[in-house]
């Protein structure tokens, strides 16, 4: 393998292939590693939702009292697997922990600054790569059902505009001229104006790794099992060797922890909550934006390849197998939304891990003195700051300090 990188890359989902490509125009020479093809991880199928209006974390303490009934309902939106309680209980504790007003008030500035820079660095990354149309630039709509969820959507909406979110109420006959498809039931909405969607999160993710080899990134196929940082570079143990470069990056998504322990000793409360998608190839065209069910809490998203419904929330580790049932309940969640059923011809269930630190923050950071970056945990909302991430990366990279919300040793 070849051992000449000024940067060695691991991971190659949308935040590592961004900071990758980030890195290389700083005129780094930039490799990545990744033990699958790259793009294979959460990166392939999430929601494609370019989420900017997400600045609460997703529990709060209005949670707590639905919290019982949504986790003894096995397809409910969110599910714990039993077996894995013992694990995730220190991650639930320092959750909780996180709700308190003080570091929720963190969470909800660290998220609103990500977030705020999300949309522009994402534009200047797809417009210098010369793919500005994968991103869908016509807002997202947050409708419901219950003229009881009324007042609730109102609070939201006064919150969010607090945190300087745009957003519009919407009424039913607005949102009927902007979605007709959707069933009449449909009371109404927050609509998100400064938001939109990728037509294809995974195609995104080519493109940028195709721009990245182009800026002279190398990309290798090897799993990387541990690492040592030595007093001038560090060297990694990979299934196929020993490689070794001035510094890495760790960007690997929900399985950073142990690769974080290995190189600088620091243990970071990474779990991951496990999503789901249905991807339905004939309907294409229904929706002009995506839309997220209030009630029935899951997004659809119209993509190039179809509609795909996604969401739910799973605890149940690393390991254990998906179960895809959840992803075909997101079909029966659907029914009653249109006003023709959907196709589900064709369909093609999916499972991610979503990379979760208990305070809803990623981590955007360096370690031993520098030699180690690390750009991983961004939950529900990686495809929507990665662009952003691989700014701040590239300002570490340059030597410029990471912004204090994101450290690693807030923990
Ligand atoms: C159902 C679902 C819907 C979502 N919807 C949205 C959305 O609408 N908007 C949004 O912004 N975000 C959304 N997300 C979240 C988003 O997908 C993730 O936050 C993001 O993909 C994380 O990117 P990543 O690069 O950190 O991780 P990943 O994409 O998981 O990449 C990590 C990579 O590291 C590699 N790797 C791991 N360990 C090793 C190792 N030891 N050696 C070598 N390689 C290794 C893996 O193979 C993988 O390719 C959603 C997630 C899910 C599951």
């Amino acid at each position: 393998m070849p051992n000449t990188s000024d940067i060695l890359v691991i991971g190659a989902g949308i935040i590592g292939v961004t900071c990758a490509l980030e890195l290389a125009r700083q005129g780094l020479k930039v490799q990545v590693l990744d033990r699958q093809a790259p793009g294979r991880g959460a990166s392939f199928g999430n929601a494609g939702h370019l989420a900017t209006e997400q600045v609460f974390p997703i529990a709060d303490l209005s949670i707590l009292k639905r919290l019982p009934a949504m986790l003894l309902d096995p397809m409910g939106p969110l599910r714990l697997d039993w077996r894995y309680l013992p694990r995730a209980l220190p991650w639930f504790t320092r959750l909780l922990l996180n709700l308190r007003p003080a570091p929720f008030a963190g969470t909800v500035e660290g998220l609103r600054q990500l977030n705020q820079a999300s949309l522009p660095a994402w534009q200047r990354m797809l417009a210098s790569i010369g793919h500005s149309e994968l991103l869908h630039l016509q807002g997202s709509l947050l409708m419901y059902e219950k003229p009881e969820s009324h007042t609730a959507l109102q609070a939201l909406q006064q919150r969010m505009r607090q945190q300087q979110v745009a957003v519009e109420q919407w009424r039913a006959d607005q949102l009927h001229r902007a979605a007709p498809e959707l069933d009449r039931r449909a009371q109404g909405g927050l609509f998100f104006p400064e938001t939109g969607h990728f037509i294809d999160p995974y195609t995104t993710l080519l493109a940028v790794v195709e721009a990245a080899r182009q800026a002279g990134v190398g990309f290798i196929q090897s799993e990387v099992l541990a690492g040592q940082v030595l007093a001038d570079s560090v060297t990694l143990q990979t299934a196929q060797g020993q490689l070794s470069s001035r510094r890495v990056l760790i960007a690997t998504g929900a399985h950073s922890a142990s690769l974080v322990k290995s190189l600088t000793g620091v243990q970071v409360p990474l779990d991951t909550e496990r999503g789901y998608h249905l991807m339905l190839p004939n309907e294409t065209g229904r929706l002009p934006f995506a839309v997220t069910s209030f009630e029935r809490r899951f997004i659809m998203t119209p993509m190039a390849g179809g509609l795909r419904l996604a969401g739910t929330v799973e605890f149940a580790g690393l390991e254990r197998p998906p179960n895809h049932e959840r992803a075909w309940q997101l079909l029966r969640l659907s029914q009653g939304l249109f006003e023709q059923a959907l196709d589900a011809e064709g369909a093609t269930p999916w499972m991610g891990f979503r990379p979760s630190l208990p305070d809803s923050l990623p981590v955007i950071d360096q370690a031993c003195g520098g030699r180690v970056l690390l750009a991983f945990g961004h939950q529900h909302l990686g495809l929507t700051q990665a662009a952003a991430t691989a700014e701040l990366v590239g300002a570490l990279a340059a030597g410029r300090p990471a912004p204090e919300r994101f450290r690693v040793d807030r923990f």
